[in-house]
This record gives structure tokens, C-alpha cells and sequence, in this order.
């Protein structure tokens, strides 16, 4: 198991990409530490599965780009759960508005979450890491539209483009210090943030004829490959940003 003896924490995992992650760290064997800014029934049934794997696993409401919230859940995870030696950024919202009615508050919302809560993590995470002088790793979840115009998304796009630059920047200042970041930029993958495009008769077809692939991919698509850049196999990869999109930038 490329995860055992590891504890990670997961944002924005109560559902989707973040859910797939969480489910591929505990197979590999690591505790999960479940986050979301929406906490119901179903983020305690994924922590109830994860226990019954014999992993160790809580789930903590916190709102990711909020830095009193943020304080407090590393502090309390750290404290339940030991010392985190791997943070996914996945929390992120998208919304569809043309640029000429997008509003200062539509701009905040979406880079707010996506861009500065992947900043604010990493920079509790790395305080405390760098303190207790361990080693540890940070997957950030970009986008596909890092690289690919779609409409509306002039606020989205820059964000997880931005993730990038986010994600080569720490990892300079924080490798020799013992903690490696990378990033993926998923692309088409079935969660309920892509359901109405799943569930369009005109869209999907014309999205799928862009992906080598030919089909949308699943969560546990991304987690296998978060695993691998959270675990020592990728011990010399850092700052690197990976499109796992089944071939859609590369066509
Ligand atoms: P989703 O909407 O299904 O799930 C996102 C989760 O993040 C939700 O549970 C939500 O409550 C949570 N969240 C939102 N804001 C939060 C906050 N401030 N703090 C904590 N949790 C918060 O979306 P998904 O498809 O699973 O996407 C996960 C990540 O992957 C996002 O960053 C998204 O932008 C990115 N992404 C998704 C796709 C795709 O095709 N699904 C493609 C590229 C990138």
C-alpha cells in the first residue's frame, strides 16, 4: 500500500473528486481526515467506510477559505489524529456567467475558494509541518481549464490556472523544507459538479469528441493519481502540475 501509516486531510470531500480521493488514500491505507464546508449523513457514512476498513477517520466541518475555521481544524485534527503528513486542496466551486455580467461578488466567490483556500491550507499546514520538522506532501486540484477555454468561466479559469502558479511557488520555498506540492488538473470527470453536462444530450457529445479517452473520467481516477504524487514513489517529483484529463489537452 502505497499510503500505510499515513494521515491525510481531504477539503471539499464530503462528494465528487474529493470523496474518489479520500476512498483511494484509505484503500492505500492512510487515516483521512474528511473536510467540507457541508457536513451531513453522507460525510459520516464515508468516514463510518473508511473506519471499516480499519483506517482511522473524522470528519471536520470547516469552511477552507476561512482562516480562523482553517486554524482550528488543523489544530483539531492534529491533536485527534497525529501529525498530517499529506493536504489535498480540492474544495472549489464553479459557476457559469458571461464576462459582461459577472459581478465583483461572482469574481470573489469563485477564486476565493479555489485559488486563496488552497494558499491558506497549505500555509497552516506548512507552519506546523516545518515546526514539528517532519516531512509531508500537498496535492492541489487544478483544472483542465488551466488550458482549455470554456464559456463563462473567465473567473474559474484564471483561478485554476492560477492554482499552477500556486503550486510551483510553494514548492520552491517548501521542498528544502522537506515538503514536496504538485498539482493535477483533472479534466471531464462524473461528479455532481459535471452532472448537467453528463446528463445534456447536445453538450456531452460534443465535449467527449475532444477527449482521446472518448468518456468522462471517475473520481477514483484522480485519487489513484493523487496517491501516487502523495506517496514516497514520487519522492523526486514536486512543483509539477499533471493533466489527467483521458487526453484532452493532449489532443
Ligand atoms: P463537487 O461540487 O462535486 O464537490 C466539491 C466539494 O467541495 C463539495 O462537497 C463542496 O461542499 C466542497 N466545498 C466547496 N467550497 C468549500 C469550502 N470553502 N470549504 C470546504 N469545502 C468546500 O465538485 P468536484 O467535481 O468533486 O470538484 C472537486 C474539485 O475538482 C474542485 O476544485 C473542482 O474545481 C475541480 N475540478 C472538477 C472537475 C470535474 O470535471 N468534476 C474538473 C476539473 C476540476
Amino acid at each position: 500500500m502505497k499510503l500505510a501509516k499515513k494521515i491525510a486531510l481531504v477539503t471539499g470531500a464530503a462528494q465528487g473528486i474529493g470523496k474518489g480521493i479520500a476512498e483511494t488514500f484509505a484503500a492505500e491505507g492512510a487515516d483521512v481526515i474528511v473536510n467540507d464546508i457541508r457536513c451531513s449523513e453522507s460525510t459520516d457514512k464515508l468516514a463510518d467506510s473508511i473506519r471499516r476498513q480499519g483506517r482511522r477517520s473524522i470528519v471536520i466541518q470547516a469552511d477552507a477559505s476561512n482562516r480562523e475555521q482553517v486554524e482550528s481544524m488543523f489544530e483539531r485534527a492534529w491533536s485527534e489524529m497525529g501529525p498530517i503528513d499529506i493536504l489535498v486542496n480540492n474544495a472549489g466551486v464553479e459557476t457559469i456567467v458571461p464576462f459582461l455580467e459577472l459581478t465583483d461578488e461572482q469574481w470573489f466567490a469563485v477564486t476565493n475558494t479555489n485559488l486563496r483556500s488552497g494558499w491558506l491550507c497549505s500555509q497552516v499546514f506548512c507552519r506546523r509541518v516545518v515546526g514539528a520538522r517532519r516531512q509531508a506532501a500537498i496535492v492541489n486540484i487544478g483544472s483542465i481549464q488551466a488550458a482549455r477555454v470554456l464559456p463563462g468561466r473567465t473567473h474559474y479559469a484564471p483561478s485554476k490556472l492560477a492554482v499552477e502558479a500556486l503550486t510551483r511557488n510553494v514548492s520552491a520555498e517548501m521542498t528544502p523544507l522537506g515538503i514536496r506540492v504538485n498539482c493535477i488538473h483533472p479534466g471531464l470527470i462524473e461528479t455532481p459538479m459535471t452532472d448537467w453536462v453528463m446528463k445534456s444530450p447536445e453538450l456531452l457529445p460534443q465535449v467527449l469528441a475532444q477527449i482521446s479517452a472518448g468518456r468522462a473520467g471517475q473520481p477514483l481516477e484522480i485519487g489513484a493519481v493523487a496517491a501516487f504524487l502523495a506517496s514516497d514513489e514520487a519522492r523526486y517529483v514536486t512543483g509539477q502540475s499533471l493533466y489527467v484529463d483521458g487526453g484532452w489537452v493532449g489532443k
